[in-house]
């Protein structure tokens, strides 16, 4: 018998499991894990760094960067921001440092760093980690004045009067929950890169630049002699986002592609990952004005070859590659090219158009979206709205986050305020 029960040993499962400790010696807290090591993911996070949270620290400001849980964080973030984050590590000899684009790491560049603080952490507040204990069975215990809970392992069956579930994305745990009578939005991945294969984006991988990208809607039609679907893009725009891009081996990736990614869940799983996108590598300027810029540039550099004389600030190899796929030959001239031609290159610029085809991991960080049901779940204390002595944190609940460690912090403010929440009582 435990006073609690945390199934889950990754960020959320222990900064719960510190925190209860803290809040209350006295009780008898364990936490069960499916696998042989705990914190992997902290293990592989931000590149093995572990990007632990963002140096921004105004609760309005921070939930914008949550496609799912926007409204839900803002009471919360108002309790544990990314501030107390940061005072959490301090007070145990952490410092972190923020890097230019406001993402937080530990000084020593190592997950490691994170991971040793919280197994310190556990062993000094007498907490136990039970490794090779996937969980199997939730069942609650219905006594005459407190609900209180059994919870099956492979290895043996426990009883505790709070459980906190903090376990991530996985399946199997959403399935026992929706027979404890919780919904489920249905998990789809989320942060992921573009792949394209395009002869613009060839041979430059590596490049990165400012650009404003737009994903685009597509009305789908049979077309009545072939069986096969064929898509219609329409200029309809579904998504759109503003950053860096990077051009990878396989296609886009950069900030302002996995802003897209977070935003589109949804829809762009429930485009099969196959849609159009739009961008403009010149963000600051209108199409119009674009050409008006090209048409100076033919009168003052008419003697020079289109190819070689950049006339606007992107990446040469791009521009290069740019140029080709109007057409405009190698050695054609500015003062030679025609009206069509510059239109083509503006529209090269700024309407540049390619066909996603798939997606591919971005291995810094990735996370699903979707799990338990909001509308479910007690905000002031991360409780269950259907089951006493429940509670959720993490990755489990159906809030994710764009890359830059807003993931971790949802992680450790819903782990915190479950935490009072179950030690309140
Ligand atoms: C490669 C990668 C890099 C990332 N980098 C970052 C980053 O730098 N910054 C950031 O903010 N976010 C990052 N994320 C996202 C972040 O790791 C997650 O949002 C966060 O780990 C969620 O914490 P959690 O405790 O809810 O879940 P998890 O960390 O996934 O922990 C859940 C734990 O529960 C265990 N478990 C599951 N089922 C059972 C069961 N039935 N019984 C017992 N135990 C079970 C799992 O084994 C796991 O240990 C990254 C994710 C990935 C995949």
């Amino acid at each position: 018998m435990f006073d609690v029960l945390i199934v889950g040993g990754g960020a959320a499962g222990f900064y719960a499991a510190i925190h209860i400790a803290e809040a209350n010696p006295n009780l008898k807290i364990a936490i069960l894990e499916r696998g042989k090591e705990v914190l992997s993911k902290v293990k592989v996070s931000g590149g093995g760094r572990c990007n632990v949270t963002h140096a921004e620290f105004d609760p309005n400001e921070l939930v914008k960067n949550y496609p799912r849980g926007e409204k839900e964080l803002l009471g919360p973030f108002h309790t544990y921001c990314s501030g107390d984050t940061v005072s959490f590590f301090e007070e145990r000899g952490i410092d972190l440092k923020i890097e230019d684009d406001g993402r937080m790491f530990p000084f020593s560049n190592s997950s490691q760093t994170i991971i040793d603080c919280f197994l310190n952490e556990v062993e000094r507040l007498g907490i136990q980690v039970l490794k090779h204990s996937s969980v199997v069975g939730i069942t609650s215990i219905q006594n005459e004045d407190e609900s209180s809970w059994k919870v099956t392992s492979i290895k043996k069956t426990y009883q505790c009067r709070k459980l906190l579930i903090a376990t991530g994305s996985n399946p199997k745990i959403w399935k026992m929950l929706e027979n404890l009578g919780h919904s489920i939005e249905t998990p789809v991945p989320s942060l992921f890169t573009f792949n394209i294969k395009d002869d613009r984006i060839k041979g430059i991988p590596g490049l990165s630049t400012y650009a404003s990208v737009e994903v685009l809607a597509k009305k789908m039609y049979q077309p009545k002699i072939t069986i096969q679907l064929k898509t219609k893009v329409s200029d309809k725009v579904l998504l759109l986002s503003e950053g860096p891009v990077l051009i990878t081996h396989w296609g886009l990736s950069g900030p302002a592609i996995l802003k897209l990614s977070a935003w589109g869940a949804r829809i762009l799983n429930e485009m099969n990952y196959k849609f159009q996108l739009r961008i403009n590598w010149l963000p600051d300027y209108h199409p119009y004005a674009v050409i008006s810029l090209l048409q100076e540039i033919k009168e003052v550099e008419g003697k020079k070859t289109v190819l070689r004389t950049k006339a606007v600030d992107i990446p040469r190899r791009l521009w290069t590659n740019l140029v080709r796929a109007t057409g405009i030959s190698e050695d054609t001239k500015w003062a030679d090219t025609n009206k069509e031609q510059l239109q083509s290159l503006a529209n090269q610029l700024t309407k540049c158009e390619f066909s996603v085809d798939g997606k591919s991991t971005f291995k810094e960080e990735f996370v699903t979206a979707g799990g338990v049901n909001l509308k479910e779940i007690n905000f002031k204390t991360f409780e269950s709205k259907l089951q006493p002595n429940l509670f959720f944190a993490g990755e489990v609940i159906n809030v994710d986050a764009i890359t830059g460690g807003f993931n971790f912090q949802n992680a450790w403010t819903g782990a915190f305020i479950a935490a009072k929440g179950i030690t309140k009582l």
